[in-house]
């Protein structure tokens, strides 16, 4: 049991910025860029961020006892308990590798490229990532996770001095049941307005029940082309699941979603019960006239997002989830 505890102390926790900084003094700018992407691969990987955690274990609350829900919400709790006890994955699916990063003006986007991709290979030979990403056309596995498109990098000049890299591992399995609409929809009968928007949702959440490992958690973006539409939806998973929309209206449209969505009978893994969403969050792009898209990122339960702060060394300075 005391080896158990002292193995859960060690493989859970995130890199101290004490510990950091002993660590600065023994690598390089790169060598440490290296570290701690690693680290940030491993912690999302192995560890759901407390506010997701936290809606899970409320939800779980809210089931009936000795149900179905009941014992699927347990055994998804026990799996989170048991991968961040051993370090290792949440689930068998690593997800598509997602980066988000945030840096200062005159920053090198190429080399940093380049490091992200050397932290992946060691992430995937390490075992925090299954060797996941394969050649559309041929099927190929280069085992490295790297290949074209993968891992998806995104960098964004900001106004502040550090550099901020977000990461999301987005599951296959809720992949596949998001969705894009264009309004109007005549057989859902919505409109290009927020109750089209309201029906589309909840129809792309009737739709996924029993797939896609419920309960799900939503990016959605309201407008722009299709494809701005489906990077928007997803860039809304960023969110934490207890925070506000800043737009009146859309925070309202979420909270009424999740609420309608739990009311539908679904549940976790669509086998009946309360828990069928643990949020929902929205956004709006610009559109043309002649087109009105609605998308929908649907997230699973393991639902693997967590982002660091790095210091002017690049060793970690702050965990953002
Ligand atoms: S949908 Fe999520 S929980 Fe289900 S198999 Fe995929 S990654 Fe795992």
């Amino acid at each position: 049991m005391a080896k158990k505890a002292a193995f859960k102390k060690k493989a859970t926790k995130k890199v101290s910025v004490k510990k950091v900084v002993k660590v600065v003094k023994k690598l390089n700018g790169p060598q440490q860029t290296i570290e701690s992407l690693l680290e940030l691969i491993r912690i999302t990987s192995t560890v759901v961020p407390d506010d997701v955690f936290k809606a899970i274990e409320r939800n779980a609350k809210n089931e009936e006892k000795n149900t179905t829900a009941d014992y699927a919400m347990g055994i998804i709790k026990e799996n989170i308990d048991l991968a961040k006890y051993k370090s290792q994955p949440l689930c068998q699916d690593t997800g598509t590798v997602i980066f988000y990063i945030y840096h200062p003006a005159g920053f090198h986007q190429t080399t940093f490229k380049e490091l992200i991709k050397k932290s992946v290979t060691l992430a995937t030979k390490k075992g925090y990532l299954r060797q996941n990403s394969v050649n559309s056309l041929t099927g190929e596995n280069a085992g490295t996770n790297l290949g074209e498109g993968h891992p998806s990098i995104h960098f964004y000049e900001h106004k502040g001095s550090e550099v901020e890299v977000k990461l999301v591992l987005k599951g296959g399995g809720c992949e596949n049941v998001s969705a894009q609409y264009s309004l109007p929809n005549t057989a859902l009968s919505a409109g290009r307005d927020l109750e089209g928007v309201r029906k589309v949702i909840i129809d792309a959440v009737y739709k996924a029940q029993g797939k896609g490992c419920g309960p799900g958690a939503l990016g959605v973006c309201v407008g722009g082309d299709r494809a701005d539409s489906a990077y928007y939806a997803k860039k809304q998973l960023l969110r934490k699941l207890d925070d506000s929309n800043p737009n009146k209206d859309l925070d309202k449209l979420e909270k009424e979603i999740v609420e309608t969505c739990n009311k539908l009978g679904i549940g976790p893994m669509g086998f009946g019960g309360k828990t069928t969403l643990l949020s929902c969050k929205i956004t709006s792009a610009n559109r043309v006239p002649a087109s009105f898209f609605v998308t929908i990122s649907y997230m699973c339960w393991a639902f693997r997002r967590q982002g660091i702060v790095m210091n002017k060394n690049f060793a970690i300075k702050k965990w953002l989830y």
